[in-house]
């Protein structure tokens, strides 16, 4: 049997359905599946991309077999019609229109009005008595397949269209601007002068013959897929060659009739905002294109009830008929031809993130789809234009227009800034304390800045990637953050900086947008988000907050669907309270470093640092443990019973201590030392790579009494807070751990100091001890590791750091280039690699899991708030994933969609560690490739 390549449409009848994409292309299967359901399509035929792949094969023509079935098609055509192909007494006029299987909005090719010589024109006129409208037609018609089918087009990006310059002349002479000004004698004699300049420039004559046009324009269409826009475009969003496109050949409709007809492009509810409201353009007496190009301007949709109250009433009928059917917000193309309204297109509509978040939650609750398709078509990151405080947009807008736009950096902590430039963090507090807003503006941060990154509106940096210290901290703390803006000159000691040869100095007003990563200067106004106002500010009533009750809907049908538990990463009880506001389930990682920075608590940690003996070192612990018991009873209070995992000490101690010698100097003075002691202390811990040095557990092994006093400190506050009556769930947890002997040495102190404590305070309460899986070798040797550890949690910046051999810190050189030649298809700092680090965690997984069967299992890197990494997490089957407080809700949604996507029993959740080795990392690389986002359709 012979393959079919060309399917029929008409009222009622077709032949395809939507369902038929890549057969038929977009544009071919939807019309198809409108005129299936009885929606006002003009008749047509589509023939198949498979089609294209034949011509490429066939030397570029149309093989024989496909023409025999395009003139049967045609006959069919011409009877629904109820006019032929050249007839010189009533002519059928039809469109040739391109369209593949992923909208590729003005790529390829399309051919209006075919059909028409002077012969059918005449007839034409005499048939309508429409002598402008007919040379209207006809003008476009040799304009487009001048240009389409004969290549007459500028050939340098610099050179005006060939048919441009004509119509311009005409109107020169004529003394007129508008098309709609020229006469149906100028028309005719610009088809003349078009068909003139195709024979002097092509050197042959312009076809009259109409099937002689047919088979021209549809081998443009087929060729037009291999046109150089059409090739950049597929790059761009990854479709392949081999797709080919479809070739649409349809009845012509005319929106060109006169003042009862007319032509427009509009969407079934607003693309901006999601509201229920139609949305779209039209112009009267204009044919399809006209629209769009932006010859005339278009009126808004709701001005057609005027213009046309009967066509408008069908269209709001239709509206609903194709959401109810597609049950998607769609996007389409009408024409009316002498009050009569046809269907040209419809596809799923483009929006922004907030109406895509407001048009899924809508259609739940008008059950034209479940609440689970509902979660699978808002995108987790979506969720953040939910979140972040807003500008005011028309201030912005001017702002911008107005010069002030000074750079852009990357979009590292989404949200909207402003406030006054301070260079450092002791003026960032001093100044917050004044009531004063201000933006934080550094080189780059280290910790040393965490209070005043917390005190400040924004951060801006000049240095950094989106996985720096800035971005990372920000996005925990939920501040604003636009970082490695490499165009920012600092000079801290002057408190100027430059941005492109303009000054800025301290004090001076600026304003930053972490979602597009724009730095603006002056002013510019700013509120919170509505959930926001509800949940943290508690300022907000929720009956009165719309964008919270979308917010809250989504969360509640997550919650629903998900396994994976979900947990923050906080260190002070009002994160901790946010992350709980936002529904976080527990702490999966609290640094207890970011502490020692606190009030009054560096300088006994100094002390710590600088002592020569156990007994001044003790000496000095015995004054921080007060104050870390003060932290942890805080956030056990606040955590009211949920599990709280509290890392012990982790970063090399030099980063606690002053760097410049003016600092040095100060601190020698208050501690009445020599300064050279503390200089040589600072340069003894010095270390060429910090990352792989005295740090992690190898700190608690060389100095016992801080794990100790750590623990104390932990074990005192789960005392204190479980006799007032709240419980608790403290989780120690062991960093940098890569020998189970390291964790026996550590876990034996801590369990003897809980036996200790409870012992003294006459209190028992349950405790976990256990270890972060971030270096190879604790991966590698989870089985021994589990022994001693009732959890794990997998430290995935550093997993991912020491099995990719690279620091983060430096990678910035080197690896936006391995993007851009997708030597890694993502950031591994952002996305888990799942080949590789992905492969570690599986087998740590599996070998934890066999000592030791209901090991507790989560992670707690940054990837915790990745929604593909969320994903991987939930195949792995992890209890939970930890991050930042302002993640939490993306990271419901992410675990949520992970389920839905991941239906138990599925082979994806299959342990990989019985594959043979080599099949590994091909067989990981599948989920990831299927996990990447598909090609918007538009
Ligand atoms: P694109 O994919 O660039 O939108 P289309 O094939 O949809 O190209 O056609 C371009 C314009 O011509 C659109 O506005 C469309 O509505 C209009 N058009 C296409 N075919 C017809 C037709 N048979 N009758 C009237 N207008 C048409
Ligand atoms: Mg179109
Ligand atoms: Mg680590």
């Amino acid at each position: 049997m012979a393959t079919k390549h060309v399917y029929f449409f008409g009222p009622g009848v077709a032949e395809g359905h939507k369902g038929m994409k890549n057969f038929l292309g977009g544009k071919g299967a939807n019309l198809a599946e409108m005129a299936g359901i009885g929606l006002p399509v003009p008749p047509g035929f589509t023939v198949s991309t498979e089609v294209c792949d034949l011509f490429y094969k066939n030397r570029k023509r149309i093989p024989e077999a496909v023409k025999k079935e395009i003139v049967k098609n045609l006959a069919r055509l011409e009877k629904a019609a109820g006019k032929k192909l050249g007839d010189p007494a009533d002519p059928l006029l039809v469109s040739i229109r391109s369209g593949a299987r992923a909208s590729m909005p003005g790529m390829m090719d399309t051919v209006l009005n075919l059909g028409l010589n002077d012969r059918t024109a005449a007839a034409l006129v005499a048939k309508t008595g429409n002598a402008r409208f007919v040379y209207d037609s006809y003008r476009r018609f040799v304009q487009m397949y001048g240009d389409v089918v004969l290549g007459l087009r500028p050939v340098d990006k610099d050179d005006i269209d060939p048919f441009e310059a004509i119509m311009e002349r005409k109107k020169r002479e004529r003394g007129i601007h508008d098309d709609t000004g020229l006469t149906a004698e100028d028309l005719k004699d610009l088809v003349a002068r078009y068909k003139a300049a195709i024979k002097e420039s092509m050197g042959h004559e312009f076809p009259d013959d109409p099937m002689k046009q047919l088979w021209g324009a549809v081998g443009a269409v087929f060729s037009s897929w291999m046109n150089d826009r059409a090739i950049a475009y597929r790059k761009l969003y990854d479709i392949p060659e081999s797709w080919g496109t479809a070739v649409n050949v349809q009845m012509m409709v005319f929106g060109n009739m006169g003042a009862d007809s007319g032509t427009g492009v509009a969407f079934t509810r607003d693309a901006a905002t999601g509201e229920n409201v139609f949305y779209g353009e039209y112009l009267m007496n204009a044919q399809g294109e006209d629209v769009v190009a932006g010859t005339r301007t278009p009126l808004p949709i709701a001005n057609l009830k005027k213009d046309d109250r009967r066509s408008y009433a069908e269209l709001e009928r239709i509206r609903h008929v194709l959401e109810r059917h597609f049950r998607e917000m769609m996007d389409i193309e009408f024409t009316i031809e002498r009050g009569r309204l046809y269907m040209l297109q419809c596809r799923t509509g483009k929006r922004t993130a907030f109406a895509a978040i407001k048009i899924a939650v809508d259609m739940v609750d008008e059950k034209l789809i479940s609440e689970k398709e509902g979660l699978s078509r808002i995108e987790p990151d979506q969720l953040n234009q939910l979140l972040r405080p807003v500008f005011d947009l028309t201030e912005k807008e001017a702002a911008v227009k107005g010069g002030r736009l000074l750079t852009k950096g990357l979009n590292a902590g989404p949200g909207a800034a402003t406030g006054r430039i301070v260079f450092n963090s002791v003026d960032a507090e001093a100044w917050a304390k004044r009531h004063e807003k201000v933006i934080l503006t550094r080189i780059e941060t280290s910790p040393e800045d965490i209070k005043g990154m917390s005190a400040a509106e924004g951060i801006l940096t000049a240095r950094g990637g989106m996985t720096s210290h800035a971005a990372l901290v920000a996005r925990q703390m939920g501040k604003v953050c636009v970082a490695g803006c490499g165009d920012l000159a600092v000079d801290y000691a002057r408190r100027t900086m430059t941005v492109r040869g303009k000054a800025l100095k301290e004090g001076d007003w600026i304003s930053i947008d972490g979602t597009s990563g724009q730095v603006i200067e002056g002013k510019i106004s700013t509120r919170p988000s509505e959930v926001l106002q509800v949940l943290i500010d508690r300022t907000l009533d929720p009956a009165k907050a719309p964008v919270y009750r979308t917010f809250a809907k989504i969360m509640a049908w997550a919650d629903k669907h998900r396994t994976l538990k979900i947990r923050t990463n906080a260190d002070q009880p009002d994160q901790s309270l946010n992350a709980v506001a936002f529904g976080a389930e527990g702490i999966g990682l609290c640094r207890t470093e970011h502490m020692f920075f606190g009030e009054g608590k560096i300088g006994p940690m100094r002390e710590m640092i600088l002592a020569d003996t156990l007994e001044a070192r003790e000496a000095a612990l015995a004054k921080l443990l007060p104050l870390q018991r003060l932290d942890f009873a805080g956030i056990f209070e606040v955590m009211d019973g949920r599990p709280v995992t509290i890392r012990t000490i982790d970063p090399p101690l030099h980063e606690f201590l002053p760097h410049e010698e003016k600092d040095q100097r100060a601190l020698a003075e208050t501690m009445g030392i020599p300064y050279e002691k503390v200089r040589d202390r600072v340069s003894s811990l010095h270390e060429f790579n910090p990352m792989l040095g005295l740090r992690g557990c190898r700190l608690g092994i060389i100095y016992p009494e801080i794990t100790a006093m750590q623990a104390r400190a932990i074990f005192e506050a789960a005392a204190q807070t479980k006799k007032k009556g709240i419980p608790v769930e403290p989780e120690v947890m062991i960093p940098l751990v890569g020998h189970v002997k390291e964790l026996e040495d550590q876990a034996r102190i801590v369990r003897e100091t809980a036996e200790a404590v409870m012992r003294e305070q006459g209190v028992r309460f349950k405790y976990l001890v256990g270890t972060m899986i971030e270096i190879p070798r604790g991966a590698l040797t989870a089985d021994e590791i589990a022994s001693a550890a009732e959890f794990f949690s997998f430290g995935t910046n550093d997993l991912t750091q020491t099995t990719l051999g690279l620091s983060r810190d430096d990678a910035g050189r080197f690896l936006i280039p391995y993007l851009q030649k997708d030597i890694y298809a993502k950031d591994p700092f952002e996305v888990i690699d799942r080949a590789g680090v992905g492969q570690l965690m599986r087998m740590a997984v599996d070998k934890g899991r066999r000592t030791r069967p209901g090991i507790k299992l989560g992670i707690c890197g940054e990837h915790g708030g990745d929604p593909s990494s969320i994903e991987f997490c939930h195949l792995l089957g992890l209890n939970y994933v930890s991050c930042s407080p302002f993640r939490v809700p993306i990271a419901r949604l992410a675990a949520a969609r992970a389920a839905l996507a991941n239906p138990p029993g599925a082979k994806a959740a299959k342990p990989a560690s019985r594959r043979p080795v080599k099949a590994g990392p091909k067989a990981k690389a599948k989920p990831a490739a299927a996990a990447k986002k598909p090609v918007r359709k538009r």
